[in-house]
């Protein structure tokens, strides 16, 4: 009975947009979404910059109203209702502390503002600040923290209030790459902690796939895919898609039948998706990790190694084939390095599953 209640919870849709679009002049800043967004769950808005996550984020809050469409929080719209009405809380990039307020107090403000008991303040603030692992840091002032910590501030400042959704706004754009990693880490901890649904805006991908559950990738106000982090990446459906979580090559060609595509040099290579009518124009996709140099497989092109760079854990290859250029990570798995010359002909290979295929719009298609 138990179980059932709890699918039952993560079944329901704790934000939902319906046709929701959002207009600036004559830019249509979001087109027409609709999501939802199941409740507990780490959902990220991932797209580049302009694609409308920021304005689709300020809606939720209540920043900006849509021209067209419905929000729900839980079952209710809340068209028109401001957003100290939402039971919503939002982080910003700029953590917007009160600088000569003491780290208890910044954090204490939203209870004093509620008019929750004062002696139920302390100990709420306490209990947020350990959860953010801030306990003893209550009397200083925002400044003579660092940066990650000032960061995790605005996160408990956010949290006491116990919202029912949490929106980050790029909230880690302004920390170092060692700190926002450890930050992604954390923020995903306390979401799994407090169960509490958070909608995640960010350019960053690598951000997107290591926090989120769910994933809606962005583009010119669209949500092009969504899906779990592993999904996106291996089975992206459009080049966007492809390109934006992580390196892919992209092997332009047409359908020849039902598993097979004819390059565009007349090879063939053969995939794991089901392939659209013969004649479609099409790229078979494959991630570098997945290709093989010199060995056997399924699918075999050839080609000459044009460039490499060590990175430690992998070495990156650039093959020149008659289908383009190749991008191949070989992992340095064995005792010192060996490296493939410049110059030295190779055979990339790889085996239909490790392929994805996506259609070519027309702007994608080269003459
Ligand atoms: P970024 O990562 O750069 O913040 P974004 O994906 O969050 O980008 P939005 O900020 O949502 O994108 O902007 C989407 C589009 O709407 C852009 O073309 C932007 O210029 C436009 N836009 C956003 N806010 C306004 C505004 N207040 N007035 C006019 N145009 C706006």
């Amino acid at each position: 009975m138990a179980t059932t209640t709890a699918e039952t919870r993560t079944a329901v849709a704790d934000v939902r947009l319906d046709r929701v679009t959002k207009r600036f002049d004559d830019v249509v800043a979001v087109d027409g979404v609709t999501v939802e967004i199941p409740r507990g769950s780490f959902f990220a808005l991932l797209g580049p910059s302009g694609c409308g996550k920021t304005t689709t984020l300020r809606m939720i809050g209540g920043f900006e109203e849509p021209d067209d469409g419905v929000i729900y929080l839980g079952d209710q719209p809340v068209t028109g209702l401001p957003p100290y009405k939402r039971d919503v809380n939002t982080v910003f990039q700029s953590y917007a502390l009160f600088p000569h307020l003491t780290i208890f107090e910044n954090v204490a403000f939203g209870l004093r503002r509620r008019n929750v008991a004062r002696n139920q303040v302390a100990g709420r603030v306490q209990e947020i600040l350990r959860l953010v692992d801030l306990a003893g840091t209550e009397q200083r002032k925002p400044r003579q923290l660092s940066g990650g910590m000032q960061q995790r501030v605005a996160l408990a400042r956010a949290l006491v209030n116990n919202p029912q959704v949490l929106l980050l706004d790029e909230p880690l754009g302004a920390l170092d790459l060692k700190l926002r990693k450890q930050m992604q880490l954390e923020l995903k901890r306390i979401q799994h902690d407090m169960g509490i649904t958070f909608v995640h805006v960010t350019h960053d991908q690598e951000e997107a796939m290591t926090m989120a559950d769910v994933i809606a990738v962005m583009n010119r106000g669209r949500i092009q895919q969504l899906g779990p982090p592993d999904q996106l990446y291996e089975r992206p459906r459009t080049s966007f898609v492809a390109r934006f979580l992580g390196a892919s090559n992209l092997l332009k060609g047409t359908v020849e039948d039902r598993d097979t595509i004819r390059l565009r040099s007349s090879a063939l290579v053969r995939v794991g998706d089901e392939l659209p009518q013969p004649g479609t124009a099409v790229a078979a996709g494959v991630r570098p990790e997945k290709l093989r140099l010199d060995e056997d497989g399924a699918n075999r092109l050839s080609g000459t190694v044009k460039e490499l760079s060590y990175v430690g854990v992998a070495t990156q290859y650039v093959v020149e084939t008659p289908d383009g250029l190749l991008t191949v990570y070989v992992q340095n798995t064995e005792p010192g390095f060996r490296s493939i010359e410049p110059g030295t002909p190779v055979h990339v290979a790889f085996p239909p599953e490790s392929t994805f295929v996506v259609e070519l719009t027309e702007e994608e298609e080269p003459a």
